[in-house]
């Protein structure tokens, strides 16, 4: 036992003299960008009667948006979603995500990851904009997606190039550090999904920020646990809320609600990037 404890010791002070301090000084800049264009906008939404199966909000009324992000890992990138597809009656995004890309110098061949929050057509309508990507997507979604007849609301034709077979793909049974050095983690929080996944960024200026994917859909439903009855388990949805209210705490992190747009606009305005 002292023999181990001595080389747990040196194996300590090694890393923290010698490990740590070349780390630090290799690690690759981490930015966010928040895209202009994922979807259009409709009228604010009255939220009682979907989005809190506890019908906690009255008459509140609350603006959703549609949002979509481009992180780069000093020269490597990752897509989280994708928006709504420009064919989307009613919601289409004005301009592509590609276009957008465009605007920053990013070829779509260059998208390295596309992560997924979720299965939902509002998130995944131009994954199929970025056939060379491994995709990133929780193991419950993806199991729904490769389905011979996918439910209803899983939106799988734009996966087609993965499910037959052409692209890579990583089902996550849990949580994924992208890059291997903790700076960008995909996060289990099912229950909108079955396999629904957060995002994690660790930016140096801004600190720490959590996309919330659809776990929440905006600020009233994160506060006072209101869950949609749409959602595919209320047990696994509260569960996941409590594990973003503790991580949030944990990481002094800044909680960006996909939908909301008083979240959305924490985030720099497109093309700027938070850093
Ligand atoms: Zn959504």
């Amino acid at each position: 036992m002292r023999k181990l404890l001595s080389g747990m010791f040196i194996g300590l002070s090694v890393n923290a003299v010698v490990g740590l301090p070349a780390l630090a000084q290799t690690k690759p800049e981490v930015t966010l960008t928040r895209l202009a264009d994922c979807g259009t906008q409709q009228a604010p939404t009255e939220v009682n009667q979907r989005f809190s199966d506890t019908y906690a909000y009255g008459a509140l009324r609350i603006q959703f948006v549609f949002s979509c992000y481009l992180i780069k890992h000093g020269d490597r990138y990752m897509m989280w979603d994708t928006g709504h597809s420009m064919r989307a009656p009613l919601v289409a995004p004005k301009i592509s995500v590609v276009d957008q890309l465009a605007q920053l110098g990013v070829k779509p061949e260059q998208i390295q990851f596309v992560g997924i929050s979720h299965y939902h057509q509002d998130h995944t309508g131009q994954v199929d904009s970025f056939p060379q990507a491994t995709l990133l997507i929780g193991k419950g979604d993806w199991d729904a997606i490769a389905q011979p007849k996918p439910a209803p609301g899983v939106n799988a034709a734009p996966f087609a190039h993965w499910v037959s077979g052409g692209g890579k793909v990583e089902p996550l049974p849990s949580d994924k550090d992208v890059f291997g050095d903790g700076s960008v983690i995909v996060l289990s929080t099912p229950g909108h999904t079955p396999g629904h996944r957060s995002l994690l960024v660790k930016l140096n200026e801004m600190g720490n920020v959590l996309i919330s994917g659809d776990l929440i859909h905006f600020r009233e439903n994160y506060e006072t646990g209101g869950v949609p009855w749409f959602n595919v388990s209320r047990a696994d949805t509260m569960a996941s809320i409590d594990r973003l209210k503790k991580l949030a705490a944990n990481f002094k992190a800044t909680v960006i609600i996909q939908h909301d747009a008083r979240d959305v606009s924490k985030l720099p305005v497109f093309p700027a990037a938070a850093k």
